[in-house]
């Protein structure tokens, strides 16, 4: 078994797009800078959008956070998102979601401009991505693009089964994954939680992909022997054994289903550093297309 070590490869992105940011820098271009939205104080969304930060930094890219209060009105989070469309130094920036529920995320999205949605979520981006169109590609489907590649996981042909249907990792996902190119010409399956015969669907797959957001919900009866698992699941557990007071775990029952698949994503380490890297990836390539280089 061969476990896809997501740091690793995201390492070796990041490399790259520090070669090309310092690049820029050498020719006194200013570095792609990134902005993250991050309204209230939900832990889990401040400890993602950190670890954003420290990545820009550690790629020599600029980062700055607005910190808005959970209290913010839609109509002055739109307004943050204005400035931000019209700020010439600004090339990319996300809106760390889940949003506080009084806000209507899609409107939010939607208010983005598409040259900026580093993230991929507006629907000109998703549109493009669904026919195969240069676009920002999602960061979570595109880390697991990347690491597939990196591993040379064999996709033609295969059965793919998608579990979740998220328009942040499972639709595109399966998208991604069907279409005509490597990694890619899969055959695929998208289930979520009005699927019937679940064990059986999943236990066909030569390449699993889940995002549910249910710990460890996939054991070893559900995969084929010799699959490959992509695990997109974090999750924080409770614990007494950490300092921090808390593990992560994924989606997939790591120790069990270890022992059938042939490659496995580990949580944390995984997908988590994949997607990280994907930003930078679409951040420096806003900066590149904002400035003709
Ligand atoms: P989500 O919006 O929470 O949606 C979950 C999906 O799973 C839905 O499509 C739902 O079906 C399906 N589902 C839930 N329970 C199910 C069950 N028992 N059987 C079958 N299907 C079930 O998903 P998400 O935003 O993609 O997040 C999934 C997980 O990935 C979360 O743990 C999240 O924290 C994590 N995540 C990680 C990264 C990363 O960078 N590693 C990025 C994004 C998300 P219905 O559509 O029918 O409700």
């Amino acid at each position: 078994m061969i476990v896809l070590d997501g740091k690793k490869t995201s390492q070796k992105l990041r490399t790259e797009i520090a070669k090309e940011v310092a690049e820029m820098i050498d020719n006194e271009i200013r570095p792609p800078h990134l902005v993250a939205i991050l309204v209230g104080d939900d832990g889990a969304s401040q400890t993602y959008v950190n670890a954003k930060e420290k990545a820009c930094q550690s790629v020599g890219m600029t980062s700055s956070v607005y910190r808005l209060s959970s209290k913010t009105s839609e109509k002055e989070l739109l307004a943050a998102v204005d400035f931000l469309n019209n700020d010439p130094d600004v090339d990319g920036f996300i809106v760390q979601l889940p949003l506080p529920k009084h806000i209507n995320e899609q409107n939010v999205i939607e208010r983005i401009d598409p040259a900026k949605d580093v993230d991929g979520f507006h629907p000109v981006n998703v549109g493009k991505m669904a026919l195969g169109l240069d676009c920002f590609l999602p960061a979570t489907p595109n880390g697991i693009i990347e690491i597939l590649k990196h591993y040379q996981i064999e996709t033609e042909g295969k059965h793919c089964v998608v579990l979740g249907r998220s328009n942040i990792v499972g639709s595109p996902i399966s998208i991604m994954m069907s279409q005509k190119k490597y990694p890619g010409n899969a055959t695929v399956t998208l289930c979520h939680s009005k699927t019937q015969n679940l064990a059986e669907i999943t236990a066909s797959a030569d390449i699993l992909i889940v995002a549910i957001g249910s710990p460890e919900f996939v054991k070893e009866n559900m995969v084929k022997e010799g699959a490959v698992v992509i695990d997109v699941g974090i999750h924080r557990i409770a614990s007494t054994t950490t300092e921090s007071g808390f593990i992560l775990k994924g989606d997939v029952d790591f120790a069990a289903v270890s022992t059938k698949a042939s490659h496995i994503t580990p949580v944390p380490g995984g997908v988590g550093p994949m997607t990280i890297a994907s930003l930078l990836s679409n951040t420096l390539k806003a900066a590149k297309i904002s400035r003709s280089i």
